[in-house]
C-alpha cells in the first residue's frame, strides 16, 4: 500500500464511503494519511458544576435530575433534561435527538461534555457528548484529534481508517542524509505522520509537525532556487521606453499617486527599460493601490508593441481586474485590447480567446492559471504580472514566464513579511515596497463581540444598507453537513446563514451567497451583481479573501472569528475602507474563552499587518498552530511562514547546501532526494 493506492481498498470503505472521502478530496491513501486534524481535543478530569466555566468546553459527572421534557418547533425537536451533582444543577438541550429519551432517564449517571453557556442565572450545555465513565477514562490525558469532516464521517471513524493505512502503509526510505536529521532535530517520516494523527503527547505533536513543515519548506525553496539558477541575469530582451500613454493615464486619474506608488513605478520603469530583464516584488498592505501600479506597467508593454499578461489566483478577482481593465479603456481611451481567459469559458470562447492571443490581436490577457495552460500560445509576451502571487506554485509562475522569450516579471502580494523572511521566500525577486495607503481614507473602525451581539449587528447593518453601503458576512463553512458540532461549537455555515439573514433583515434587503463550492459561472454572476450593487449583503466563504475591490462596501462582519488567523481576517478586512465612506469591521466570536478574545484584539488595536501577525504568535503555540491557516495567500499546507520562520530558516540552509554541492542531485546519495522532490513537486501542482 502506498500513496496512490485508493482508499477504496481500506477494509470497511465503500462506495458510500468513498464518496464521503471524496467531499473531503481524499481519494487515495495518501490524501487519508496528509489530512492532518484540525486541532487536538484534551479530555481533562471531569469538573464539578460549579466549576464549569462558562465559555469553555467542560466534562462534568452529573446524574440526570428529572424527566426529561420534549418539545418541536417545526422541523426541530428539543430533548431538554436537567442535571446535578452536589455541587449544584444545570442543563443540556438535545436537538433531534429523540432516541435519546431511553437514555436519559432519571438517575442515570453519566459524563456530559460541551460548551458551557451562561443561561440567566444557571447553565447550559447544548448538544453535549455523553460517555459512560468507562470511555471517558480512555480518552483522558490524550490528545484526541478533530478531523476537518463532513456529514457522515466522525473524526473516529478516520482514525480508524488512518490506523489500519498505516499499518499497511510502505513508507518511502529516508531521504535527506543522516546529518540534515541530526542538525534540524528531525524525527523520519514515519515518525512524523504517525503521530501527527496519534500523538503521544505534546512534544511528540511538535516534532511531528516540524518534520512535515520541513519537507514542504525543503521541497518549496528546492524547487524554487533550482529554477532560479536557470533565471538569474536574464538580458533584457524587451526593452521598454515611456510613451505619453502612461503620462496621459496619470493626469486623467482622478487621483495623483502617493509617493510609495510613485516611487515603485519609477522602479518599475527603469527596470522596463535597463540591461536585464525585470524579476520585482511589490509588496503592500491590503487596499495600498497595487493594481493600478501594475495596469501602469501593462500599459507601457502595450505602449511599446508587447503583449502583457495578468494572471490572478482566483476566476472572481480575474473577472474583477478585467472588468477595471475595460472600464479604464473606456473612461480613459487607453490602448489595450484586453482578452479574458478563465476555465469556466466554454471551448468555443476558449478557442477564440487562444487565437486572438496567437494572431496578437490583443495586448492583454487577463485570466487564472488557464493562461498558462499547453495552448496558449502568446505571440509577442513582453510583460507577466501575477497577483496575490503566493497562491502560485513556483512552478506556475516559471511556467508562464516560459510562454515568452524571458518577459519582464512582476509579482503582487499582500502578505506582509519581514525582510529575513522575504529574502528566504523570493530570494530571486528584487523587492519594492508600496508602504503608505492613500489618503483620504478613514480608519477602519473594529468590534470583538460575541454572538449575543448579533441582533445589534443585524440593525446596524441594516442601517448601512439603508444608506446605500454594502456588506460582507464571512461564514467558514459552506454547508451545513460541513463539520459537525464535536467539541461543541457549531460553526456558522454560508447557506444556512444566508437564509438566517434574510430573516433578520427587511425584507427590500438583496441577500445572497458565494462559495467555492459554486460553479464558476455561478460565483462570476454573484460577485458582479455585487459589484454592481444589486446585492447588498453578501454571506461568503473566504473566497473573496484576496483582491476583491468594492469601494462602496463598508461592512465585514466574521461569524467564528476565533476560527480565522489573525492575518487571515486581517486581509478579509481589508476588503473594505477602499472608499471614501467610513467602514467597519464585526468580529463576531463563539468562542469566550479569554485567550481568544485577547487575540482578536490585537486586530482591534492594529491596522499593521505585519505587527497583526507576528502578535498572533506570541499568544500561540505550535500545536495550536494546526488547522489555522495564518496567511491567505502562502500554499503551503502546514508549514506557517511566521509561527515555523525558524523551520523555514533551517530548510533554506539545507537548500543551499545541497545546491552547492550536487545542483543537479546527480550523487548517489541524493538519489532517494530527488525521487522524493519530484514527487512532491507534481502533488504542488496538483493542488491548485
Ligand atoms: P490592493 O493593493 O489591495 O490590490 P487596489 O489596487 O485594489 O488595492 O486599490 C484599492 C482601491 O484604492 C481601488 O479602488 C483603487 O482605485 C484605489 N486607489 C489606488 N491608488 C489610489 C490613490 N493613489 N489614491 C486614491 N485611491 C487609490
Ligand atoms: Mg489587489
Amino acid at each position: 500500500m502506498d500513496g496512490n493506492t485508493p482508499v477504496t481498498e481500506l477494509k470497511g470503505v465503500g462506495a458510500k464511503t468513498c464518496e464521503l472521502f471524496g467531499k473531503l478530496d481524499i481519494h487515495t491513501v495518501g490524501d487519508l494519511l496528509a489530512a492532518c486534524p484540525r486541532d487536538y481535543e484534551v479530555f481533562q478530569e471531569p469538573v464539578r458544576i460549579r466549576e464549569a466555566a462558562c465559555g469553555e468546553v467542560c466534562s462534568v459527572h452529573a446524574a440526570v435530575s428529572g424527566v426529561a421534557g420534549e418539545r418541536r418547533i417545526r422541523k426541530l425537536y428539543i430533548l431538554s433534561v436537567n442535571i446535578a451533582d452536589d455541587s449544584g444543577g444545570m442543563q443540556l438541550t438535545f436537538y433531534n435527538m429523540p432516541f435519546l429519551k431511553k437514555t436519559l432517564r432519571p438517575g442515570g449517571f453519566y459524563i456530559f461534555r460541551g460548551l458551557v453557556r451562561a443561561k440567566g442565572a444557571s447553565k447550559i450545555i447544548e448538544q453535549p457528548k455523553i460517555f459512560s465513565r468507562e470511555d471517558y477514562k480512555q480518552l483522558t490525558d490524550r490528545l484526541v484529534p478533530r478531523y476537518a469532516l463532513t456529514k457522515g464521517l466522525t473524526s473516529q471513524a478516520i482514525q480508524k481508517y488512518v490506523r489500519q493505512a498505516l499499518s499497511f502503509y510502505e513508507f518511502e526510505p529516508e531521504y535527506y542524509e543522516d546529518f540534515v536529521l541530526e542538525e534540524n532535530h528531525l524525527v523520519s517520516r514515519r515518525e512524523a505522520v504517525e503521530a501527527i494523527h496519534f500523538p503521544k503527547d505534546r512534544e511528540s505533536l511538535v516534532k511531528a509537525r516540524q518534520r512535515l513543515v520541513f519537507d514542504e519548506f525543503f521541497s518549496f525553496l528546492f524547487q524554487m532556487r533550482s529554477g532560479q539558477r536557470l533565471q538569474k541575469e536574464l538580458p533584457n530582451s524587451h526593452k521598454m521606453f515611456e510613451t505619453a500613454d502612461t503620462v496621459r493615464f496619470l493626469e486623467k486619474l482622478p487621483f495623483p499617486l502617493t509617493k510609495a506608488q510613485q516611487k515603485v513605478w519609477e522602479e518599475i520603469r527603469a527596470d522596463l527599460g535597463g540591461q536585464s530583464s525585470m524579476n520585482r516584488l511589490i509588496q503592500g498592505d491590503v487596499g495600498s493601490g497595487k493594481t493600478i501600479v501594475a495596469v501602469l506597467a501593462l500599459l507601457m508593454a502595450a505602449a511599446n508593441g508587447y503583449q502583457g499578461a495578468l494572471m490572478a489566483p482566483t476566476e472572481v478577482l480575474a473577472m474583477q481586474h478585467f472588468e477595471t481593465i475595460q472600464n479604464y479603456v473606456k473612461e480613459y481611451g487607453l490602448i489595450f485590447r484586453p482578452v479574458l481567459l478563465v476555465g469556466s469559458m466554454t471551448a468555443k470562447e476558449k478557442r477564440a480567446a487562444y487565437e486572438s492571443i496567437r494572431e496578437g490581436e490583443v495586448n492583454l490577457v487577463i485570466g487564472t492559471h488557464a493562461l498558462i495552460q499547453e495552448k496558449v500560445r502568446y505571440r509577442s509576451l513582453g510583460l507577466v504580472v501575477t497577483d496575490e502571487q503566493h497562491r502560485f506554485g513556483v512552478r506556475q509562475r516559471e511556467l508562464l514566464a516560459g510562454k515568452g522569450e524571458n518577459p519582464h516579471i512582476l509579482v503582487m502580494s499582500a502578505t506582509p513579511i519581514p525582510r529575513t523572511l522575504a529574502i528566504i521566500l523570493y530570494g530571486d525577486l528584487q523587492f519594492s515596497v508600496i508602504d503608505e495607503l492613500p489618503v483620504g481614507r478613514l480608519p477602519i473602525k473594529n468590534c470583538v463581540v460575541n454572538t449575543a451581539y448579533r441582533p445589534k449587528a443585524y440593525q446596524f447593518i441594516a442601517g448601512q444598507v439603508a444608506q446605500g453601503r454594502q456588506v460582507y458576512v464571512i461564514c467558514p463553512q459552506v454547508e451545513g453537513d460541513g463539520d459537525d458540532s464535536e467539541g461543541g461549537l457549531p460553526l456558522e455555515n454560508v447557506v444556512d446563514y444566508t437564509e438566517k439573514l434574510k430573516n433578520a433583515l427587511p425584507a427590500s434587503v438583496q441577500v445572497a451567497y458565494l462559495h467555492g463550492k459554486m460553479r464558476p459561472g455561478d460565483k462570476n454572476r454573484i460577485m458582479d451583481q455585487f459589484a454592481a450593487h444589486s446585492i447588498d449583503v453578501l454571506v461568503s466563504t473566504t473566497v473573496i479573501e484576496v483582491g476583491i475591490n468594492v469601494p462602496n462596501a463598508t461592512v465585514m462582519m466574521v461569524e467564528n472569528a476565533e476560527r480565522f488567523g489573525l492575518a487571515q481576517l486581517h486581509q478579509l478586512r481589508g476588503r473594505v475602507g477602499r472608499g471614501e465612506h467610513q467602514s467597519y469591521c464585526i468580529f463576531i466570536s463563539s468562542d469566550e474563552k479569554a485567550q481568544s478574545m485577547e487575540r482578536l484584539q490585537i486586530l482591534n488595536k492594529s491596522n499593521d499587518g505585519f505587527y497583526i501577525a507576528s502578535e498572533d504568535l506570541k499568544l500561540r503555540g505550535p500545536g495550536e498552530m494546526l488547522g489555522i491557516r495564518q496567511s491567505g495567500e502562502f500554499s503551503f499546507r502546514m508549514g506557517d511562514i511566521y509561527a515555523d520562520a525558524n523551520v523555514l530558516k533551517q530548510a533554506s540552509e539545507a537548500v543551499e547546501r545541497l545546491l552547492s554541492t550536487d545542483p543537479d542531485l546527480e550523487k548517489p546519495e541524493h538519489a532517494r532526494l530527488k525521487c522524493w522532490l519530484k514527487a512532491s513537486a507534481d502533488v504542488d501542482f496538483r493542488s491548485i
